[in-house]
C-alpha cells in the first residue's frame, strides 16, 4: 500500500506509538480514525491535539472497527483477542503494528535494520550495539521500543547508514513483513505470557524477528530455544546462524577466551583463526549476562562488517541506562544495587548470579510466574530476603520451599513507603561486604508508576539511610 491518499486508516490507541502514527498517516493524505479505549485527560488533550489537524478521534470505545476502515494500525500493547481485531479479521482488513508501519514507510535507500529481541537485556544490547556502531563512524540511533520511535526515524530525513533497533514481542507480533539485515534472539524465558497466550506464541512471535534476515540470524549459544527458533526461520539464501556463547567459541561463533572477546564467525584474514574484539574489562558492568549482551551487539556490528577496533572503542564508551544494575552508594561497606528493572524472574536470576552474598530486595505484580527455580538457582547467594508488593507471597512460598534457612522478612505492605522500610530492614541484615540488590522479579506497577519510580525510590531511600 503505497498510495496513501483517501485510504480508510483506524489507529488503535493514543499514546506513543498512536499519535506519531496518525500524524503521520494523515500527512499522506489518509482519512485517518483513531480510537481509542480511555478518555481520560490525557487522551483527551492527545485527540484535542489530533483533532486541530483534522484527524477524527474516537474516545472510549476501542472495540468497534470503524466503517470502511481499509487497514488498522495497532499500538503494539493491545491484545491480539480484543473484538476489535477479530471484526477487522473477519472483514479481511489487515492489522499492522507500528514497527511494520514503519517498515512499509521506508523509502527504497533506506537504513538496513540490524534488530535486537529477547526476555532480557534488549535495550542494553541495542545501545551497545549503537554505541559500537557510531564507534565504527557510522551515522546510526538506537530505536523501536526505546528512544527514537521506529516512524521517526523513518519518516524524518536523518540519512542514517543503520539502524539498531529493539522489538518488542508485541511489536514483532503486529509485524509480519518486516525483514532485517540481521537480527538477535538474546534469550527466552517466560514473559507476557498473559498477552501471548502461551509460551509457544511468545517463541514464534520473537522467532519472527529471524524472517527473511539476509546477513546473520544471531543466536544464544546457551539458550537452545534461540537456536531452534533459527532453525525454523525462513531466511535469505547466505544468511548465517551464528552464536554467541560465554565459553570459548566453536567456529561460526563469538565467545570469550582468556578474558578476551573473541569473533571466529567474521573473520576477516583466512590464516587466522579468531579475531579479537575486545577485554571483559571493556564491557560495562563485566557481569556475566552482560558479557553475553556485548557478544549479541558484537555480533550484529561485525555482520554489518564493523571492524574489530570500532567494536572495543564501542564498548567502552557505552553507560547503561538507569536501573539496570546500577550502583547506588556504599554505606558502611555494603553496596546498594539498583536493578529495578529485572522484572521477571529470568532478568532477577542474571542479576543474583552477579553478586556473592546478597540481600535481596524482591516483590511486586508476579505477572502469573512462579519462583521455584529462580530461588533455587540462587539460594546459596542469599544472607536474607525482604519482600514487599502485592504478590510477595508466591515468592516467600518458593523460599520456604529451597531456600527454608535463608532469613525472610515479610514487609506485608504495598504503600510507597514500603521502599524505605525495606532499604532500612536490608541494612539491618546485611554486613560487611554484603550486596543490598533490588532485583524485584516482579512488575512495579502495584506500588509504583513504574519499574524508573520503584528505582527512584530505592535510591532515594539508600540517600536516606546514608545521611
Ligand atoms: P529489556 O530491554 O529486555 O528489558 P534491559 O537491557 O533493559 O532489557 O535489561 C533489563 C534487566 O534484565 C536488567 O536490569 C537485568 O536485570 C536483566 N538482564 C539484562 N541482560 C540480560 C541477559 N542477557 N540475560 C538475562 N537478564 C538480563
Amino acid at each position: 500500500m503505497t498510495d496513501w491518499q483517501g485510504k480508510n486508516v483506524t489507529v488503535a490507541g493514543l499514546g506513543v506509538s498512536g499519535v506519531p502514527a496518525a500524524k503521520v498517516l494523515h500527512g499522506l493524505g489518509a482519512h485517518v480514525t483513531v480510537v481509542n479505549d480511555g478518555d481520560d485527560a490525557r487522551a483527551r488533550e492527545q485527540a484535542a491535539e489530533l483533532e486541530a489537524l483534522g484527524v477524527t478521534v474516537r474516545l472510549g470505545d476501542g472495540e468497534t472497527l470503524p466503517e470502511g476502515a481499509e487497514l488498522v494500525v495497532t499500538a503494539p500493547g493491545w491484545k491480539p483477542d480484543k473484538p476489535l481485531f477479530t471484526a477487522a479479521h473477519e472483514a479481511g482488513v489487515p492489522v499492522w503494528g507500528d514497527v511494520e508501519l514503519a517498515w512499509r514507510l521506508r523509502g527504497p535507500d533506506a537504513a538496513p535494520w540490524l534488530c535486537v529481541t529477547g526476555t532480557n537485556g534488549k535495550t542494553t544490547t541495542t545501545r551497545m550495539l549503537a554505541s559500537i556502531l557510531q564507534a565504527a563512524g557510522l551515522r546510526t540511533a538506537a530505536v523501536g521500543n526505546i528512544g527514537v520511535s521506529l516512524l521517526d526515524a523513518v519518516a524524518g530525513d536523518e540519512g542514517y547508514d543503520v539502524l539498531a533497533v529493539e522489538l518488542s514481542s508485541y511489536q514483532l507480533h503486529w509485524a509480519p513483513s518486516l525483514r532485517a539485515h540481521s537480527a538477535a534472539v538474546l534469550n527466552l524465558a517466560p514473559d507476557h505470557l498473559d498477552w501471548h497466550g502461551s509460551m509457544e506464541a511468545y517463541a514464534k512471535d520473537k522467532g519472527r524477528v529471524y524472517e527473511g534476515n539476509r546477513v546473520a540470524c544471531v543466536y544464544n549459544v546457551a539458550d537452545k530455544a534461540t537456536e531452534d527458533l533459527v532453525r525454523e526461520a525462513d531466511v535469505e539464501e547466505g544468511c548465517r546462524a551464528v552464536g554467541f556463547t560465554l565459553g570459548a567459541p566453536a567456529p561460526s561463533q563469538l565467545g570469550v577466551v582468556d578474558g578476551i572477546l573473541v569473533d571466529r564467525a567474521f573473520v576477516e584474514n583466512r590464516q587466522q583463526n579468531a579475531q579479537e574484539l575486545a577485554e571483559v574489562a571493556d564491557v560495562n558492568p563485566p557481569a556475566p549476562h552482560n558479557i553475553a549482551n556485548a557478544l549479541a551487539a558484537a555480533a550484529l556490528a561485525r555482520a554489518f562488517g564493523v571492524p574489530p577496533q570500532a567494536v572495543r572503542d564501542g564498548l567502552r564508551a557505552f553507560t547503561p541506562d538507569a536501573h539496570r544494575i546500577s550502583h547506588v552508594a556504599d554505606v558502611d561497606g555494603v553496596a546498594f544495587v539498583d536493578d529495578s528493572k529485572a522484572t521477571n524472574t529470568h532478568a532477577a536470576q542474571a542479576s543474583l548470579a552477579a553478586y556473592e552474598s546478597i540481600v535481596w530486595i524482591a516483590g511486586g505484580l508476579a505477572k502469573g510466574a512462579t519462583f521455584d527455580e529462580l530461588v533455587a538457582e540462587s539460594a546459596a547467594r542469599l544472607r536474607a530476603v525482604v519482600l514487599i508488593g502485592a504478590d510477595r507471597a508466591l515468592i516467600r512460598e518458593a523460599l520456604a520451599r529451597h531456600a527454608p534457612e535463608v532469613p525472610v522478612v515479610d514487609l506485608d505492605r504495598t504503600d510507597t513507603g514500603a521502599m524505605l522500610a525495606a532499604v532500612r530492614e536490608a541494612r539491618r541484615l546485611a554486613v560487611a561486604g554484603d550486596t543490598v540488590l533490588l532485583a524485584p522479579a516482579c512488575a512495579s506497577m502495584d506500588m509504583f508508576v513504574n519499574y524508573n519510580q520503584r528505582g527512584d525510590a530505592f535510591a532515594q531511600a539508600v540517600r536516606e539511610l546514608g545521611a
